[in-house]
């Protein structure tokens, strides 16, 4: 299969690489269909990284079931499914919570296989993959990793209807809390620094935007 690689300068190679396989009878194989970039992405790019040559990056993603193992249930074949990217080891004390997101071992787990969204195909336990109903695409569903983020923030903070809420940063996350705050019935107030973020924070119902 074909695969964004990461170089030593931290760049990127397209290149042949081997195509994963199902490991276990509860693991699914899926075709990459959409990967976001991420802030998280960026902050690597163009820097010397050699502990990230030749690795496959990229957690945000969305695709289509290629093949599942004998154990699997939960989805088939052809189903277009959403691909949770955060996976531990399983053992932790985090993990046996349900924290996984806190596993010692999260890093090394994941990017060995559901965290590899810039490669033609990835693999995982079949826990990872989410049938996504028919009027998500595939790009919306690339950013759900992105809106759970601001969702828990929504969770943490208590809001509810008539609520004033400020958002310092109209990025993808901001404008995501935006969303979620206003769906809440909450005025919101959304600052920046770029006027295009504004504009489009403005268009997704801010009641105040605020060049700072
Ligand atoms: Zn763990």
């Amino acid at each position: 299969m074909k695969a964004a690689v990461k170089t030593a300068n931290g760049r990127f190679e397209i290149t042949e690489v081997e195509r994963p396989v199902i490991p276990d009878a509860g693991w699914v194989l899926a075709r990459v269909r959409v990967a976001g970039i991420c802030g998280t992405d960026l902050r690597h790019w163009n820097k010397h990284e050699p502990e990230l040559e030749h690795h496959i990056v990229g957690h945000e993603l969305a695709g289509e079931v290629v093949e599942i193992g004998p154990g699997v249930t939960n989805v088939a074949p052809g189903d277009r499914v959403v691909i949770e990217s955060v996976m531990g080891d399983g053992e932790c004390e985090w993990c046996r919570v349900q924290q996984y997101n806190l596993c010692p071992n999260l890093y090394e787990v994941r990017t060995k296989c559901v965290s590899r969204a810039y490669g033609e195909f990835v693999t995982g336990p079949a826990s990872k993959f989410y049938k996504l109903p028919g009027h998500v695409s595939f790009e919306e569903a690339a950013l759900i990793d992105t809106f759970s983020v601001c969702l828990h923030a929504q969770h943490m903070s208590g809001l509810s209807i008539n609520n004033k809420v400020a958002i310092i940063g109209a990025g993808p996350i901001g404008l995501g809390q935006l969303m979620l705050a206003k769906a809440s019935g909450a005025d919101v107030l959304i600052t920046d620094v770029v006027d295009s973020a504004l504009a489009l924070a403005k268009e997704l119902g801010a009641d105040m935007i605020l060049n700072t």
